[in-house]
């Protein structure tokens, strides 16, 4: 943990919905402080910080211009996800964001060497699911 990094225990492993034990993917969550601090954990396993990325400057633009990132690290018995999102985030495109994280260690990935962009669309499936339910339980705005 760097010292910009806030740790949030990760939600319950299982909710009684109807009187049934509904299961949830091992997840947690690592909220960062800042973007440069979500570059360091992203470029980190790899031996790397960001600024030794050369592609850092523009993803660095377009995660501030986006107002939010996230990925997840799968590597650890329980997947982490890593995000950053701004104080004026809107808080629907973050719950889309980190349901489409939490889509990559839900169900089946989809790989294809054809296309690399079918696992992608499969988790904006979660994170659109996600947008949607927050939405309503929000009041149902917009
Ligand atoms: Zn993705």
């Amino acid at each position: 943990m760097t010292s910009g990094t806030r740790r949030k225990p990760g939600p319950a492993s299982a909710l009684i919905i109807g009187g049934l034990k509904r299961g949830l993917p091992r997840v947690r969550f690592v909220r960062h402080r800042t973007p440069q601090c979500l570059g360091r954990a992203f470029f980190g396993p790899m031996g790397a910080k960001p600024d030794d990325i050369a592609e850092w400057p523009a993803m660095l633009a377009s995660i501030r211009e986006m107002g939010g990132w996230a990925f997840v690290e799968t590597e650890k018995k329980t997947p982490v996800v890593h995000w950053w999102a701004s104080a004026r985030a809107d808080r629907l495109r973050v719950a889309y964001v980190l349901g489409h994280e939490v889509g990559h260690i839900s169900g089946r990935p989809l790989r294809s060497l054809r296309n690399d962009w079918r696992e992608e669309l499969r988790a904006d499936e979660y994170g659109a699911a996600a947008f949607l339910a927050m939405q309503q339980a929000l009041g149902g705005r917009r």
